[in-house]
């Protein structure tokens, strides 16, 4: 069952738009993580699901019930949705337990007492009720901030960048421990991050947005296998970016002739190479085109290995093993059909866009 629905919901702030004819569900029990770049309306989504803004249009269902649109708008204290923000939004001036205590209405004391150190020992923080938030770190503070939006066992979690305030190895272990607890309360969670990789390692399904617009919606390996875009291949993953033309169906690439699918004779397209799709072979009379290795990075399990192609076109390749090309070294490039991509040509400044969030 769907814990939370957007339908058809358009948002603007003084004329910007934020978010055009956004549809999404995330059931119970699923992880579902929204990305895309910086400015796309990731947090506006999140906001409006929250009740934090008022809705311009469409509708917004918590476990099947309006709660936006419909002739409902909903207080967010009464919406059943948990938050947790990117810089942790503690109460300062409140203990460990009374900020978890915060949304726990309506119950007695000894009742919210249990509640509380069973939310601390879930978070791996017990013995913490005491203490203020200033006396914790960044990891123990999200980790606060997870229990007291977990507290009233929302069936819908909205976590906003929740782990980008941390230093890197804090921000794997509070990322893993959340993912635990995300599994073992069974709610709905939409987690909105700007990194491909986080969004992969934790989401059941990833929903890829551009410029307000959700543009693909699915499993993380659908989606880095079958990207409907060059936008979103290049979102997930690096790619090396080349041209061609259709001719008979096919593109004769600078990699070599790449199956164009359904795409018009005579198109200009894009065609888009994961790196770790390249392979490289040193024997003279191997079959591939001929490139030159400009450098070689050692990066342990892979080496990174930039090439000029013989037309003058660079492109990174990922190798795995010991037999990795030296630089200067001639090769041969073969690919992996699956991890090439060829798109309609776009704009160059679909290209060049940012991607960071
Ligand atoms: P980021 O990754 O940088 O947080 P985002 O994808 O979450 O970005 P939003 O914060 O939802 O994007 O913003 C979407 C658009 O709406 C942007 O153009 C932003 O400038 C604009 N916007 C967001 N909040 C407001 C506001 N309160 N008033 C006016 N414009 C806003």
């Amino acid at each position: 069952m769907a814990g939370l629905s957007f339908q058809d919901v358009t948002h603007a702030y003084d004329g910007v738009e934020a978010l055009r004819s956004f549809d999404l569900e995330v059931r119970d029990g699923e992880i579902v993580c929204l990305v895309g770049p910086s400015g796309c309306g990731k947090t506006t989504a999140l906001r409006l699901a929250a009740g934090l803004e008022p809705l311009s249009h469409g509708n917004i269902l918590v476990g099947g019930e309006h709660v936006s649109g419909g002739g409902r708008d909903w207080a967010p204290e009464e919406r059943g949705v948990g938050l947790v923000f990117q810089d942790f939004a503690l109460f300062p001036h409140m203990r460990v337990k009374d900020n978890i205590a915060f949304g726990l209405k309506g119950l007695d004391r000894a009742t919210r007492q249990a509640r509380v150190g069973e939310l601390l020992e879930q978070v791996g923080l017990p013995g913490y009720g005491r203490k203020y938030p200033h006396m914790l770190s960044g990891g123990e503070q999200q980790r606060v901030a997870l229990a007291r939006a977990l507290a009233p066992r929302p069936p819908v979690l909205l976590l906003d960048e929740p782990f980008s305030g941390l230093d890197v190895r804090l921000r794997e272990e509070v990322r893993d421990l959340t993912l635990r607890i995300l599994r073992d309360v069974g709610a709905a969670a939409l987690v909105v991050t700007h990194d491909a990789e986080e969004a992969m390692y934790m989401g059941d399904r990833i929903a890829v947005m551009q410029e307000a617009r959700l543009v693909q919606v699915g499993k993380p390996s659908e989606i880095y296998r079958n990207p409907a875009s060059a936008f979103v291949a290049k979102f997930l993953g690096e790619v090396n970016w080349l041209h061609g033309i259709v001719t008979n169906g096919v593109v004769d690439s600078p990699i070599g002739r790449v199956d164009a699918g359904d795409i018009g004779e005579g198109e200009q397209v894009d065609v888009l190479v994961r790196p770790e799709g390249l392979k490289l072979c040193s024997e003279a009379h191997a079959v591939g085109r001929g490139a030159w290795v400009i450098a070689n990075h050692p990066l342990g399990y892979v080496s990174l290995v930039t090439l000029r192609l013989d037309d003058g076109n660079e492109l990174r390749a990922r190798i795995t093993g010991q037999d990795v090309p030296s630089p200067g070294q001639d090769v041969k490039i073969r690919f992996e059909p699956d991890a090439v991509f060829v798109f309609p040509c776009r704009a160059d400044h679909e290209r060049n866009q940012p991607l960071s969030g």
